[in-house]
């Protein structure tokens, strides 16, 4: 196993810091990951106890997650041993992430053995965590620990069996290793959980900090073939931008070291999963060496990156709980959540990683998406976070009437439009930057969690400049209305409009994903198998009849293909005849009309004429 100088020395250095957590209680765990490719992880504990009845807990509510997400369906072969003899466990009736044992009189030591079953999530994902050539670990799948502990009281000494020759990234600290099998060094079960580990076949080590600045970044990369890791001088100039653009934003950092854990894998669920230390995001196994792929997954990392301080550091108060069988309550993801967004997607173009017209068409896709989504009459945006136990695995169907996870883009809008009132009414001497500094900053050093509420934010804000923020953050939080907050875009300078040229980020996702969008003319998604996705309730399509999951089989009598349909736009531009649409719904065929005559509507921002242009100050660079 290969290890970089620094991978060596660092660890070293914390292993002395850490020595004092290893006490009598510490729970020894070793995972065996040689089955990676066949997606079973080999757990085994030798965990302290004392002689009577005990209940262990398998984590259920997982941070990042931020609900009852704990994989326990995909815990399986769990056998509990004293002394070499088998005692037999209960799960609790009640609570399935709990299981009940009775210690034997003079035993010490739990021995329990269980295996975590990978294929169906990876980080909250949906999709396996491994595949022949990487793998992904959460820790929190493969773990029990005392119930009621604070998992910042129980202590690990954590271990893996690497399958052969494969190399591993991680913000863990590395007490030793001999050939594939690694050592870390004693951790809080805290730590440990906020501390995945990626490894592959082909692995990669990136440095991104200037030689003798600490903390280090190091880009730990992981995929499918060689050639994928391939990346380009220029991003790797970026990531490095990244680094100096959030050193200049929060002022401040809350990590002694942190690792940018990338898989870049078509074979893996896709995630981005924000940690104190480090992330685990996966992009598209050609995500580096791909245009349009580049582009869509771009702003990934600056967001995952951004949660270290705007997520794990600063935290709701809700969401800051002593352990995870604790249940989350999930309100102001609006801003853990919206206002990474919204950081995430400028830092993108800060560091290069995005250009400024790349930026926004990403935001008029936004804009446009939300300012279409009729479930905003009847729902809350505070509504779509409380309920993320619920929405986060819905599906697309009828996802403009449902809502969604709305609370990233349309915190993302909401947090633009602070940004651009507080450069208005400052004059352009503050910003968003102002606000960041001052509740995000405050001393650098290892993790902690500093929990906030809804007042902490609004008194911030008005530090920075004194204005009715909770008054416009209610009403942009828990108010219902027609149309999305687009008064960042136009305080910025821009203003949403629809015309026939596509948008950047669309076209590439059409090319890439194989469907077409005429979500703002006509008012439905269809993918190249004629499936109708998502109708936008009150859209043209929808007044006619259409609905999410039917299948379009022609256009005008002629057999449906997007050119066909795009050039049956056109043609109605010039005529009062409706669009025909013949439609297969579980196995009948019907035509529907459709009185649409406007022609392709694609949105992008357009520059308002004698305003300053303030989301172009926005995008400006903190650092030269
Ligand atoms: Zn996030």
């Amino acid at each position: 196993m290969r290890f970089s100088v620094l991978r060596w020395s660092l660890p070293l250095l914390l292993n002395v810091l850490f020595a004092p957590i290893l006490t009598a209680q510490t729970i020894r765990l070793h995972v065996d990951l040689t089955d990676a490719p066949r997606n079973i992880y080999h757990a085994h504990m030798q965990i302290p106890v004392q002689a009577g009845e005990m209940s262990l807990v398998f984590p259920k509510w997982i941070p990042g997650n931020h609900r009852p997400s704990g994989p326990i369906g995909a815990l399986t072969g769990i056998r509990m041993e004293a002394a070499g003899h088998p005692l037999a466990w209960q799960r609790d009736a009640v609570e399935m992430y709990e299981f009940h044992v009775n210690v034997p009189a003079g035993i010490d030591t739990l021995e329990v053995s269980l295996d975590a079953i990978t294929s169906l999530d990876s980080a909250g994902a949906s999709g396996p965590a491994a595949s022949s050539n990487i793998l992904d670990l959460n820790w929190n799948a493969v773990v029990l620990y005392p119930k009621g502990a604070r998992s910042d009281d129980v202590s690990f000494v954590p271990s893996v069996t690497l399958p052969a020759g494969w190399k591993v990234g991680t913000a863990l600290p590395v007490a030793r290793s001999a050939g594939d099998n690694v050592e870390f060094a004693p951790v809080a079960l805290t730590t440990l959980v906020d501390s995945p580990l990626i490894a592959g076949a082909h692995y990669r080590q990136i440095e991104l900090t200037k030689s003798g600045e600490t903390p280090t970044h190091v880009m730990d990369l992981v995929a499918e073939a060689e050639p994928d890791l391939a990346m380009t001088s220029q991003d790797v100039a970026a990531y490095q931008k990244l680094v100096a653009e959030t050193g200049a934003l929060f002022g401040a950092r809350h990590y002694r070291q942190y690792h940018f854990l990338l898989t870049l894998s078509d074979q893996v669920g896709g995630h981005g999963l924000e940690h104190h230390e480090s992330n685990d995001s996966v992009e598209g196994e050609r995500a580096l060496l791909d245009a349009d792929l580049h582009m869509l997954s771009a702003d990934l990392v600056p967001h995952e990156f951004t949660h270290s301080w705007n997520g794990k550091y600063r935290r709701p108060e809700g969401l800051a709980t002593p352990n995870y069988q604790e249940p989350m309550i999930a309100d102001l993801l609006w801003v853990y959540e919206g206002l990474t967004q919204y950081l995430g997607t400028v830092l993108a173009a800060r560091s290069g990683l995005w250009t400024d017209e790349q930026y926004r068409e990403a935001l008029a896709g936004t804009a446009a998406a939300l300012d279409h989504r009729t479930g905003r009459t009847w729902r809350s945006l505070e509504d779509t976070a409380r309920s993320v136990q619920t929405l986060r695995m819905m599906g697309s169907q009828w996802q403009s009437w449902r809502r969604s996870l709305d609370y990233y883009p349309e915190g993302e809008l909401i947090w633009l439009e602070v940004d651009s009132i507080i450069r208005q009414q400052t004059h352009g001497q503050r910003s968003i930057n102002d606000f960041c500094r001052r509740f995000h900053g405050g001393e650098s050093g290892a993790p902690k969690v500093v929990s906030y509420t809804f007042d902490d934010v609004v008194r911030t804000l008005n530090e920075v400049t004194p204005y009715d923020w909770a008054g416009l953050l209610r009403e942009r939080v828990g108010a219902t209305s027609k149309h999305a907050p687009l008064g960042g875009i136009e305080r910025g300078g821009w203003k949403l409009v629809y015309n026939d040229t596509p948008n950047l980020f669309t076209h590439a996702e059409e090319k890439l994903a194989k469907f077409a969008d005429f979500s703002y003319s006509l008012g439905f998604v269809v993918g190249a198998d004629g499936k109708v996705g998502d109708v936008i309730v009150g859209s043209p399509a929808y007044q006619s009849g259409l609905g999410p999951g039917m299948k379009l089989v022609a256009v005008n009598g002629r057999k449906w293909s997007p050119p066909v349909l795009r050039a049956a736009l056109k043609s109605a531009q010039g005529s009062d005849q409706p669009i025909e649409l013949l439609v297969e719904n579980a196995q009948f065929f019907k035509t529907y009309s459709v009185p649409y005559h406007d022609g392709e509507r694609n949105p992008h921002l357009e520059r308002v004429a004698h305003q300053p242009d303030i989301l172009g100050d926005i995008l400006k660079p903190l650092t030269h």
